[in-house]
């Protein structure tokens, strides 16, 4: 825990540019334990100090945490020349820490998005080393048996002659169109969908609905998201 300059610590939580904070404090709007203070250099501990501005006290945090339910037609991203991404759906207040998302899915694939602005964490989730298992909901055209779930369990050949680590793949509906729940422990690009053509079967739909130790809230429709809860976030460090 270390101090820090009052008015990087306002900039940070979005309260406004430097000079902007300046005029605040300037103003007396600006409090630290409950005395106005005009010097917006000054040093403070932002995790137990008590800032205020106009009597409203900044709710400090290094990183921010999101849970996004990304919508199809939206890049995994945080910049893209022609398309929307996944950022461009985030409220101001929680873009001011430039979150990131952990890990890729598809332009076509929705579902659980953690996005973050703390680069440890992320690296920690993305390892290869770690194989933080990752699930999805399918829709696949073509019969899916227990035969590709054997497959699976044992490894499949992709496109590229790469063979996959076990997974797991759970049947709920077996017809022209099946349905499916498959975790994997690994992740290559487009996994999933090129585990399907390996047995000559193509996603039609695809969500993801867990990553680690978090679930998708199944109160988040597409393009929703919100803060993990402290029991979440705890889940995952
Ligand atoms: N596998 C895929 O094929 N696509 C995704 O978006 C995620 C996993």
């Amino acid at each position: 825990r270390k101090s820090q300059r009052l008015d990087k610590v306002l900039v940070h939580m979005g309260v406004g540019t430097r000079k902007e904070i300046r005029k605040l404090t300037k103003a007396g709007r600006i409090k630290v334990n409950g005395s106005a203070v005009n010097d917006p250099s000054v040093h403070v501990m932002p995790e137990t100090d008590d800032i205020t501005v106009d009597g409203i006290t900044i709710d400090y945090r290094e990183h921010i945490y999101l849970m996004m339910n990304k919508p199809q037609g939206v890049i995994s991203a945080t910049e893209d020349r022609n398309e929307e991404v996944v950022t461009d759906l985030l409220e101001q207040e929680h873009r001011v820490f430039e979150p990131f998302p952990v890990g890729r899915l598809d332009k076509d694939t929705e579902g659980l998005l953690l996005l973050t602005s703390d680069g440890k964490l992320s690296h920690q989730l993305l390892s290869p080393k770690k194989h933080v298992p990752k699930t999805y909901y399918a829709e696949v055209d073509g019969v899916v048996t227990e035969e590709d779930a054997l497959a699976f369990k044992n490894g499949v050949t992709l496109d590229d002659g790469y063979v996959t680590m076990p997974s797991e793949l759970t049947i709920l509906s077996s017809g022209p169109r099946s349905e499916v729940e498959l975790t994997i422990y690994e992740g290559k690009y487009h996994q999933v969908k090129r585990m399907f053509e390996a047995v000559g079967k193509k996603v039609v739909f695809l969500k993801r609905i867990a990553m680690g130790p978090l679930t998708l809230d199944p109160d988040l429709e597409p393009g929703e998201y919100r803060e993990l809860t402290p029991e979440e976030l705890a889940l995952l460090k």
